[in-house]
């Protein structure tokens, strides 16, 4: 009893799309202690996704007590707190008094979809792809100024804080006044933990939001004069591993340090010990991220993979190229709702039932398809083709997995195709990687052997090791490896072939169905505007 009083743990939380979770964790990197709380996303216009600020402050401190009371241990003996959040979500507040000018503007948000659509087609981002292209193609020179600006998402802040500058007069006036915070979440969770004292952010989570320069390390002067932006707004862009301040004694009754602040999945990335060049993790949570450390240099593509920064610790940057699909969870929980199935669990036995999925194919497109040029299309719909009188739901439940593998393999092919880095090792995570069926099908697609952690919260151990060697609770990159765990490798059924890339290395699954891509094209540019 002595020793646990003695015994000291890191704290660490992730705020998510569904929910904020905070583990307590021992030198084993063991959970010892846990609690979660949902996220409610507000919906207050057709498009419009947000959040409140004081509601997600709230679950902040009711994760953190209820998981240190879980573990039955003092608060004081919280050595850090590291913080993992998902990214490209924001508001804006007030310098002087904190108070936020409206709700935080969620990344699903698609209220700047026109105007992102409109610059992607305006003649001058048209003439910088021009000049990127050949910039690089003759040079292959990747320091680029305008390399952060490929092509506009949603996800990325730029256009949804153009919006909020547009509609909020307060916004504009603070702006005028030298009175404007912008903030991500962990951002605004720092101004909150230190009352005020810290407007900060971290390189990963800079790199997220489509207007910092992850070539300059800096917010991007270019594009904030570009598409008018006020750079003065902007926090301080600080190491991912980081004195950060401590949390204020009047919120948990004692000051924490808080040495780590990371975009959730460059977290998962370290929390999956993907240290070195070729490392890839696969995320499959409400979306899929897939990512590859690409090692000290940006990656500059020309199909659509995001540059990031991984993280900055000391004076060593880790870039990270990153494809994603937005409907993976998304997918399993409509299929749910529909009451394909009643739990979750049951999914992968279903799929298994049946020798195939009947001929119905589903395209798991609810927002766009993302990234896969030529295959990016933000007005295709989701869609369930091929339906039989003799469909069951196993058909359907299978289909709707084997679509989430499908996905898999179109972006792990991109990344083979733009990166060439060779892969070292792949290891995937998120809530639907406990799903063994879309776990084996993505090793049979790949013809790789895929492994899964035993804890699939890797974006909170991400944020916990960063934090945890900033202060010495941990010694090495080598000592965390030793604790990973891992829970089930998938071999792949059938050993690739010669042609690795485009060949097929599974009769039974060619790298993509035809029909399923047929599918796929079917459900492109569905919605006009
Ligand atoms: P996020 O971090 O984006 O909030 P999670 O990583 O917690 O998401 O994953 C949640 C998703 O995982 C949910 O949509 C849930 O339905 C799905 N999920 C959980 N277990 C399984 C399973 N065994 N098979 C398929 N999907 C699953």
């Amino acid at each position: 009893r002595n020793s646990l009083k003695t015994e000291s743990f890191i704290l660490s939380v992730d705020v998510g799309t569904t929910s904020i979770r905070c583990h307590v964790y021992d030198k084993e990197a063991q959970i010892r202690g846990s609690c979660r709380t949902q996220v409610q996303p507000l919906y207050p216009e057709v498009g419009h996704v947000e959040m409140d600020p004081d509601a997600l402050w709230k679950g902040f401190i009711t994760v953190v007590t209820g998981a240190v009371q879980d573990a039955g241990v003092q608060m004081y003996q919280m050595e850090t707190l590291g913080i993992s959040t998902q990214r490209g979500t924001f508001t804006t507040w007030d310098r002087d008094t904190g108070v936020p000018f409206h709700n935080f503007i969620s990344w699903q948000d698609q209220r700047a979809a026109d105007l992102v659509r409109s610059w992607n087609r305006s003649c001058t981002m048209k003439a910088i792809h021009g000049l990127m292209k050949v910039l690089y193609f003759l040079t292959r020179q990747k320091r680029s100024l305008a390399a952060s600006v490929i092509i506009f998402s949603t996800q990325h802040v730029t256009f949804r804080l153009i919006w909020a500058l547009t509609h909020y007069k307060q916004v504009r006036k603070a702006v005028a006044e030298g009175n404007c915070c912008f903030g991500t979440i962990d951002t605004w969770l720092l101004y909150k933990l230190t009352k005020g004292r810290v407007h900060a952010t971290d390189y990963s989570n800079a790199s997220a939001t489509g207007i910092f320069d992850s070539y300059q390390m800096c917010w991007s002067g270019f594009l904030s004069s570009l598409v008018s932006l006020p750079l003065s707004i902007f926090p301080k862009v600080e190491n991912t591993g980081h004195n950060f301040g401590s949390t204020d004694p009047s919120i948990f009754g004692v000051s924490i340090p808080i040495m780590s602040v990371m975009a959730d999945q460059q977290a998962a990335m370290f929390g999956e010990c993907c240290f070195d060049v070729g490392d890839v993790k696969i995320t499959m949570g409400t979306g899929t991220f897939m990512d590859i450390n690409t090692g000290s240099k940006p990656h500059t593509s020309v199909a659509g993979l995001y540059p990031l920064v991984g993280w900055k610790i000391g004076s060593e940057v880790v870039y990270l190229a990153e494809g994603n699909s937005a409907d993976t969870g998304t997918a399993i929980k409509w299929a749910q709702e529909l009451e394909l199935f009643s739990d979750v669990k049951s999914t992968s036995a279903m799929a298994y039932s049946v020798s195939d999925s009947g001929g119905v194919c589903f395209v798991p497109s609810f927002s766009g398809l993302q990234v896969v040029a030529p295959l990016n299309d933000p007005k295709a719909c989701a869609s369930l083709m091929g339906l039989k009188p003799s469909t069951t739901k196993n058909h359907l439940v299978r289909a709707i997995l084997e679509s989430i593998a499908f996905r898999n393999k179109q972006l792990y092919e991109l990344m083979l195709r733009e990166t060439h880095i060779p892969i070292t090792k792949i290891r995937m995570d998120g809530g639907v990687s406990s799903n063994d069926f879309v776990m084996q099908l993505t090793a049979d697609l790949f013809g790789r052997k895929v492994a899964r952690p035993e804890h699939h919260e890797m974006s909170c151990l991400g944020a916990a090791f960063v934090a945890g060697l900033e202060v010495g609770f941990w010694k090495s990159r080598e000592e965390l490896k030793k604790l990973q765990r891992t829970d089930k490798t998938f071999l792949p059924r059938r050993a690739p072939k010669v042609a690795q890339l485009n060949g097929n290395p599974n009769r039974e699954y060619p790298p993509v169905p035809q029909s399923w891509e047929r599918a796929l094209k079917r459900s492109m540019n569905w919605y006009k505007t």
